[in-house]
């Protein structure tokens, strides 16, 4: 009886406490919903972009910053996912430094939409010219990774040295801005003309390298581009380290297309670098 009678007890505290937690709950509960969004309410709301593009945005500005991509310098842009025609990018501040506050739309001939009295970035028009030459690119990073730059002024070609840089295949083209500017330019993409220059000489790749200056890479995603942005420059790293000890047996052709064909399958490729890089990085929104 005595048993029965401590069972019972418990029962009752049980219900109790699960009563209490309901009641708990419920009260809980009015708040948690009724509290607006911390990130998204920062950015600009008459921005054509969703909440979550402006937060990857402000993210990816930051891991290239935190994996040594960019330093104050280049920058991380996105074709607006509720207008193919606006592309989203920060005004002129270094990367690291990225707040949505700081996203500002451009057209594609690189106008910003609503400049008020904000700084921007010169080489806009990297950005603007890509998007308005290859619908299917949704995301660009333009860098001066100084791992990448050797590439660029030698006849060593970037090419793909192991699996994770497939995408860089038998080698990045390079774009000479001589060619089309003469002697006189101060080697920046300042102008559409430049831009759209320097996307055809980008054609079908995913990076295109910029004689003395840099690189610029795409991807159809923010998290695409800011993986092969990552994965270029460790791709530069290995590339010059296996230089020097001999003869390099590199991915050919076929080896790299069959993984950029697995890739597409594989979306934790992307998604599992991009979180843990995400947990790296103060995200100030
Ligand atoms: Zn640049």
């Amino acid at each position: 009886m005595a048993e029965n009678r401590m069972e019972d007890l418990i029962g009752m505290l049980k219900n109790q406490r699960m009563l209490a937690t309901l009641v708990l709950g419920a009260f809980l509960a009015v708040p948690a919903f009724a509290q607006a969004p911390t990130s998204p309410a920062a950015s600009d709301t008459s921005l054509r972009a969703g909440a979550q593009m402006i937060n990857d945005l402000v993210t990816g500005n930051h891991i290239l910053y935190g994996q040594g991509v960019l330093d104050g310098f280049g920058h991380l842009s996105a074709r607006s996912d509720k207008d193919p025609n606006i592309f989203l990018m920060s005004r002129s501040v270094a990367p690291g430094l990225v707040k949505a506050s700081d996203i500002m739309e451009y057209d594609l001939d690189g106008k910003p939409v609503d400049r008020r009295d904000r700084g921007i970035f010169s080489e806009r028009f990297i950005h603007s010219a890509i998007y308005k030459t290859y619908p299917e690119v949704k995301a660009i990073v333009h860098s001066h990774s100084s791992a990448v730059i050797p590439y660029s002024v030698t006849k060593t070609p970037l090419r793909a040295i192991f699996h994770m840089s497939a995408f860089l295949g038998l080698g990045a083209p390079v774009f000479e801005i001589r060619k089309f500017g003469g002697d006189d330019t101060n080697m920046l993409v300042n102008n559409q003309d430049f831009g759209l220059a320097l996307a055809k000489t980008l054609g079908n790749s995913a990076v295109v390298l910029m004689r003395g200056h840099g690189a610029t890479v795409v991807g159809d995603s923010i998290k695409q581009a800011v993986f092969r942005a990552v994965y270029t420059q460790v791709n530069a790293q290995v590339e010059s380290d296996a230089l020097k000890l001999g003869e390099v047996n590199f991915l050919n052709a076929k080896e790299a297309a069959t993984f950029v064909e697995y890739q597409k399958n594989q979306k934790q490729v992307i998604e599992r670098p991009w979180e843990l890089w995400k947990q790296t990085v103060k995200n100030a929104n």
